[in-house]
């Protein structure tokens, strides 16, 4: 058998999601193997980059093609999510059949929400790697997310609405049971988890199938001049972050404070209508966050998967104010975990108060630099690939 291993990943149109393949991708091909990845247009650049064959899947991206009110169920309405994820995974499935058929990869890598990945690579039985850039999740790591519990729950509920989707995926040839058997790995699903297993909730409970490779962080881009001993940073994040009142609260507490203050706010917000700044805050619509990173005392953020794992990598506690019940998980996971405390509210005071107490209480970034040493510690891009590459190589 020649060495030489042919791969492909699938990915969701997110930048949270394709990210952190990356490395994985570069890793793979930069030790000779073939990657092929179906994503989108706007993702060919840094594929290409990464090494990989780009393949594009815009004009079978439903997503984009559905109205702003729709658009808004997905995510939040489950029965409607999955309804968009078949129809998805169909308007694929003739094409990527055959160019499989055609292929002949050793193994399909899909990210957990690409569940069309997942789909082909039980109907064709080629092996498969699942990519979670999120938290893993069974019924132990639900137990300590609330969250994910409650959307399970609500899954549930949906149940009737879903077995016409799985009927329709079955009557195209997927071998397909159950939604939870294919939005949920298994202990025998072999599965990438961007994380480490002290961040992940209780990781030992899963399978040796998993494996915890840790964040991926890019290098910066620039270094940032700190102008005052402590720097406090905000962000909510490259999505949701249309939240001028609370960018307003945020310049209303700390401008007449000793701290230096960078705020990122995203382009939903015109920059123009923040007036005249204070000498301390100084105010972007983005940032090379990991070179801000390198130099922060404390992160206000959103708890996005990817700021949070930026912010513990630096050993930058946090204060947090999550958005969505992904984020409410991750921002769980890290109140239990001592590295930051959870904003109670948007005002002002409880603002400065809770950036006051994560800066003066000294056990909020010992517990951020001791989750770092954990990440650092993790196999990284490397051990991904050597994952994917043993799965290759065993077939199943
Ligand atoms: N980011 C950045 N500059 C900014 C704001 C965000 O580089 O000014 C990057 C950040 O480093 C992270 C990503 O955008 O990698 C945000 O991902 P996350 O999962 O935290 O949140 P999302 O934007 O998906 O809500």
């Amino acid at each position: 058998m020649s060495g030489m291993s042919k791969i492909v990943f699938f990915c969701i149109p997110a930048h949270g999601h394709t990210n952190p393949t990356l490395g994985v991708v570069r890793e793979l091909t930069a030790r000779g193997h073939e990657v092929w990845y179906y994503s989108y247009n706007v993702f060919r650049e840094k594929i290409e980059a990464a090494g990989g064959i780009f393949i594009s899947c815009d004009d079978c991206d439903i997503e984009r093609g559905l109205s702003p009110k729709d658009a808004a169920r997905m995510g939040g309405d489950l029965a409607f999510s999955i309804k968009i994820l078949t129809d998805t995974t169909l308007a694929l499935d003739d094409r990527v059949c055959a160019e499989m058929e055609k292929l002949k990869p050793d193994c399909i890598v899909a990210d957990s929400m690409a569940i069309w990945g997942k789909a082909v690579a039980r109907k064709l039985g080629i092996p498969f790697v699942s990519s979670t850039t999120t938290f893993a999740f069974n019924r132990h790591s639900a137990k300590i997310m609330p969250q994910s519990a409650g959307s399970l729950i609500k899954m549930a509920f949906s149940m009737p609405k879903i077995s016409k989707e799985i009927k329709r995926l079955q009557e195209k040839g997927y071998p397909i049971k159950s939604f939870l058997d294919i939005l949920q790995n298994d202990d025998n699903t072999h599965t990438i988890v961007y994380t480490s297993p002290a961040f992940q909730p209780a990781s030992e409970t899963f399978s040796e199938k998993y494996a915890f490779v840790g964040p991926s962080i890019r290098p910066a881009s620039e270094k940032i001049e700190k102008k005052r001993s402590k720097l406090v940073y905000i962000s909510m994040g490259t999505v949701n972050n249309d939240m001028m009142p609370f960018y307003k609260s945020c310049i209303s507490a700390l401008k007449n404070t000793e701290y230096q203050v960078i705020l990122s706010v995203g382009h939903l917000v015109s920059l123009s209508e923040f007036g005249e700044l204070p000498e301390n805050i100084s105010l972007f619509a983005h940032v090379d966050q990991i070179a801000v990173l390198e130099q922060a005392d404390v992160f206000v953020s959103h708890c996005g998967m990817n700021s949070v794992s930026e912010s513990l990598y630096f050993g930058v506690p946090l204060v947090m104010l999550p958005q969505t019940a992904e984020q409410c998980g991750v921002a769980v996971r890290v109140c239990q975990l001592g590295a930051g405390i959870r904003l109670e509210s948007v005002d002002a005071d409880a603002l400065l108060q809770a950036i006051g107490e994560v800066l003066a209480n000294e056990v909020y970034g010992k517990n951020a630099r001791s989750l770092a040493e954990g990440f650092r510690r993790c196999s990284g891009a490397e051990g991904a690939a050597d994952k994917i590459l043993e799965v290759c190589k065993s077939g199943v």
